[in-house]
C-alpha cells in the first residue's frame, strides 16, 4: 500500500476498511481546466470519481464506496477569487474552508456566517454536498441558504451554472432538459457528490456584527421538558445566538453537570424574551466557556474502560419528535443497550435548522451520539444496528439531515437525484445508488 493512497483515503467516517488497490489515481487539480482533464482521464479509463475535500463528512460518500474510482481532491483549490463587499459575495474555490475565507474577509468587517465544528477542515465544496452548518443554523440558515450559485463540471465535460432560478449551460439543450425538471441549488445541496463536481461557489457574507451577548445554562427534569423549550423557542423565534444541548453524558465524562441541559447565548436585552421560553440561570464568560469546552471535548474524551463509537449522528428531532422525545429516547437507548452498547454521550445544536430530503426546512434538535461499544461485534454487526437505528427514527419521525442519513435512507432525495443523473450522466459516487450500498459496501468497510 502506498502512503499517497492512506493520505488520499483519509476520512472522519467510521469506513475505514478501504480497499487501497482499487483507489486507481488520485488528483490534486487547481483550475477547472485541470478538473475537466482528470475527469477525461476517469471517464476514458472507465473509472468513477470521488470529489474529495477535506474528508471529515460522516456519511462515508467521500470513501467513493471501495469502488474502481479516481478520487479527485480539492485541497489545491483554495483561491478566494472576487470578494465584492458591497454586494456581499465572494466567489471562491471549493477546497477553501470557512476559517480560511474568513481570515481575509473579518479585517474587512465581513464574515461567511457558516460555521461548522468542523469550520477548519471542511471545504465550502464539502459543506454545500452535505448541506452543513453550525449551531449558528438557527440565526444563519445552512450552506444551502448562504450560496448564490455554483460552477460544476459534469462527468462528461460539459459545464453548468446552477443558481436559485435554474441552470445554464454552454449545452442549451441540457440546460433546457434541466430547468424542465426545475433543478436549482437545491439538487446540489447535500447530493453527496453524486452530481458533478463543483469548481466554484459564490457565497453570501455579511458584516461583522457587534453585540454584547450573555451567557446561561438551562437544565430539565427530562427530555420532553427539554424538547418542549426548544419548541417553544422556536414558535417564538427566539433570537438566541449559541444553543447547544448536553442530552445525555455518561459519568465518566459529565463533571458536575446534570443534563439534560442548555448551554445557550443571547443578546443581553433580550433576556425577557428568552425567560418566557425556558428558565435559566445566567453564567459569567469563563463559566460559559467551561460549559462550552464540556460540550465540545465530550465526543473527543474516552471512556475510562472501554472504547467509544460514533455510531450514528444527527438525529433530528422536529416537531412532534421534538415535544415527545422522552419516549423516543427511551427506545433508542433501549435498542442500543439491547444491541450491546453503552450510551456514553448525547449532545447537538439546538434550536437549530436543516432540511428534509423534499427540501423543506426543518427546526429543532440535530443530536449527535457516541456510544460505548461492544467488544465482540463485527463491523457488520455494528453497521447492522446503524441499520435499525435509520428504522426506528423513521417510525418515529426523527429525521436526521442528510450528511447522516444519506445514503442510508433517504428516499426522497435519492429518488429526485436519480432522475437528474439520467440527464446529466452518472460517474460520480455512483456506489450510493446500488441497492446494497448501505447493507453490504458500507457494512463491509466498518
Ligand atoms: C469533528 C467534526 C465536527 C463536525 N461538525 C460538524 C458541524 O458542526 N456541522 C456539520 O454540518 N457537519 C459537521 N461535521 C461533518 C463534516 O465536517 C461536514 O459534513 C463537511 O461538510 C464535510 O466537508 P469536507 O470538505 O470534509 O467534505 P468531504 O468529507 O471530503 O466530502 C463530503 C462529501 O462532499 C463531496 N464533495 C466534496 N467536495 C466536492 C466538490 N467540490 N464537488 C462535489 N462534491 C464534493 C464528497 O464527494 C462527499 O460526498 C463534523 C465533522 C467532524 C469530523
Amino acid at each position: 500500500m502506498k502512503l499517497r493512497d492512506v493520505v488520499a483515503g483519509a476520512n472522519a467516517s467510521m469506513y475505514h476498511r478501504l480497499d487501497f488497490q482499487k483507489i486507481r489515481g488520485v488528483y490534486y487539480p487547481r483550475s477547472e481546466a485541470e478538473v475537466v482533464e482528470a475527469i477525461e482521464q476517469a471517464r476514458a479509463k472507465g473509472y468513477e470519481i470521488t470529489p474529495k475535500g477535506g474528508g471529515s463528512g460522516l456519511s462515508g460518500a467521500c470513501t467513493g464506496g471501495n469502488r474502481d474510482r479516481f478520487i479527485v481532491s480539492t485541497l489545491q483549490m483554495k483561491e478566494l477569487l472576487t470578494i465584492s463587499k458591497d454586494q456581499g459575495y465572494v466567489d471562491v474555490q471549493p477546497g477553501a474552508t470557512p476559517d480560511e475565507i474568513n481570515e481575509v474577509l473579518e479585517p474587512m468587517g465581513m464574515k461567511l456566517y457558516v460555521s461548522p465544528s468542523s469550520r477548519d477542515i471542511a471545504t465550502l465544496g464539502g459543506l454545500l454536498a452535505t448541506d452543513g452548518g453550525g449551531n449558528d443554523t438557527w440565526a444563519n440558515g445552512t450552506m444551502r441558504d448562504n450560496t448564490v450559485r455554483v460552477k460544476m463540471v459534469l462527468y462528461d465535460g460539459r459545464r453548468l451554472i446552477v443558481d436559485w432560478e435554474g441552470v445554464r449551460s454552454d449545452d442549451a439543450e441540457l440546460a433546457l432538459e434541466l430547468n424542465k425538471k426545475d433543478m436549482t441549488i437545491h439538487d446540489v445541496a447535500s447530493a453527496h457528490g453524486t452530481l458533478g463536481f463543483v469548481t466554484e461557489l459564490r457565497v453570501t457574507i455579511r458584516p461583522l456584527v457587534e453585540e454584547h451577548l450573555m451567557g446561561a445554562i438551562a437544565v430539565y427534569e427530562d427530555f420532553d421538558a427539554l424538547g418542549s423549550a426548544l419548541d417553544r423557542m422556536i414558535k417564538s423565534e427566539t433570537p438566541i445566538r449559541y444553543g447547544e444541548a448536553i442530552v445525555e453524558a455518561h459519568k465518566d465524562v459529565r463533571d458536575d453537570l446534570t443534563p439534560p441541559i442548555l448551554i445557550l447565548e443571547f443578546p443581553e436585552k433580550e433576556k425577557a424574551s428568552i425567560a418566557e421560553t425556558t428558565d435559566f440561570e445566567e453564567v459569567d464568560s469563563g463559566e460559559l466557556e467551561r460549559l462550552k469546552d464540556i460540550r465540545i471535548k465530550l465526543p473527543k474524551r474516552n471512556p475510562n474502560e472501554g472504547v467509544q463509537a460514533a455510531l450514528f449522528e444527527g438525529y433530528g428531532f422536529f416537531e412532534d419528535s421534538l415535544r415527545g422525545m422522552q419516549s423516543r429516547m427511551e427506545a433508542i437507548n433501549g435498542l442500543l443497550i439491547e444491541d450491546g452498547f453503552e450510551p456514553f454521550a448525547k449532545y447537538g445544536h439546538g434550536p437549530s435548522k436543516w432540511y428534509l430530503g423534499d427540501n423543506t426546512p426543518a427546526f429543532g434538535l440535530i443530536m449527535h451520539s457516541r456510544e460505548i461499544r461492544p467488544t465482540d461485534k463485527t463491523g457488520k454487526e455494528l453497521f447492522e444496528t446503524v441499520l435499525k437505528i435509520v428504522d426506528l427514527c423513521d417510525d418515529m419521525g426523527i429525521t436526521p439531515k442528510p450528511e447522516h442519513k444519506w445514503p442510508f435512507s433517504d428516499k426522497a432525495k435519492k429518488t429526485r437525484i436519480e432522475e437528474l443523473r439520467t440527464i446529466i450522466g452518472e460517474g460520480f459516487n455512483a456506489f450510493i445508488f446500488e441497492p446494497e450500498c448501505a447493507s453490504e459496501t458500507l457494512s463491509s468497510m466498518v
